[in-house]
């Protein structure tokens, strides 16, 4: 499968790190111009956003937008089709996780998970898709996650905001379906990074448990095949779906999980 994205301007959220990043490099691979965004330090996202130019010879902007701020989101698309010429396609990727008991998850964690993992997705695909009609084309791809499907103890309000997201996914979906539009959720299983290796520390504190038994019987146990999906392989479908072979593929939850929610 080859996918030319030469012409199109992809903006993918939270794509400073993990899973973001390598669908950002992967469409830029295939020609697109790149805007970045997300958090971190401002040598190491340079190095990312230069390192794109280098190495694929396309654009590629930053944007420092705060995606728990709904007017930060709407005004990071409209600099960027201001600066790019548009936004064809959308990756609503930016994530945060907290693991703790529903009844000690503190209220701002929760307002917290819900601006960033779903109302993000909102605020950028309303200010993206009148662009993506009145081209005629248009991709707005989330990573939701097997949260979106299933639950797992202590992540209530990313389990909320996942299972959002897929119905603000399959909406999105139906309002856009005439117009060349797709959109489509993204359901990775674990993805190593440093979302997870972040939530470590705090699922040994909540379960008693030590790192290895954390990854063994905690992460990895859901997963049939007893591996973390990569990164790249996330990327791979991002590309696929972004593809005008894609196009009949709209309103769908796609697992990439090693078989964790067919159990
Ligand atoms: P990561 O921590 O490596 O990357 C998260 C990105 O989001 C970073 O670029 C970070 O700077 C950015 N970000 C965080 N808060 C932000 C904010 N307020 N505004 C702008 N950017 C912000 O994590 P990842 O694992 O690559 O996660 C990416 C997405 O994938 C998330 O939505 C996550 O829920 C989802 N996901 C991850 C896994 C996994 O196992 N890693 C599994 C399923 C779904």
């Amino acid at each position: 499968m080859s996918a030319s994205f030469k012409g199109k301007v992809a903006l993918v959220t939270g794509s400073t790190s993990g899973i973001g990043l390598a669908i950002a490099r992967a469409y830029a691979a295939e020609g697109a111009v790149i805007c970045i965004n997300g958090f971190g330090d401002a040598a190491a996202i340079e190095k990312e956003r230069s390192g794109i130019e280098k190495d694929f010879g396309v654009k590629a902007i930053y944007s420092g937008a705060d995606m728990s701020k709904g007017d930060q989101t709407q005004a990071m698309v409209t600099d960027a089709i201001k600066q790019l010429g548009a936004v064809d396609i959308l990756v609503n990727n930016a994530g945060i996780q907290f693991v703790s008991p529903v009844e000690e998850l503190p209220p701002e964690k929760w307002e917290q998970i819900l601006a960033i993992n779903l109302s993000s997705a909102f605020y950028a695909s309303r200010a993206a898709i009148p662009g993506m009609k009145a081209k005629k084309w248009g991709r707005i791809i989330n990573t939701a996650s097997a949260h979106a499907l299933i639950a797992s103890p202590f992540k209530s309000a990313y389990v909320a905001a996942k299972h959002g997201i897929a119905g603000f996914t399959k909406t999105v979906a139906l309002e856009t379906a005439t117009f060349g539009i797709t959109a489509n959720a993204i359901c990775p299983g674990y993805v190593w990074t440093p979302l997870v290796e972040k939530q470590i520390p705090d699922t040994m504190a909540a379960r008693g448990l030590t790192r290895e038994q954390v990854i063994n019987d905690v992460l990895l146990h859901a997963q049939p095949t007893k591996q973390f999906v990569t990164v790249d392989e996330v990327a791979a479908l991002a590309v696929y779906l972004a593809s005008d072979m894609a196009r009949s593929i709209t309103g769908a939850i796609i697992s990439i999980d090693g078989g964790w929610t067919a159990a």
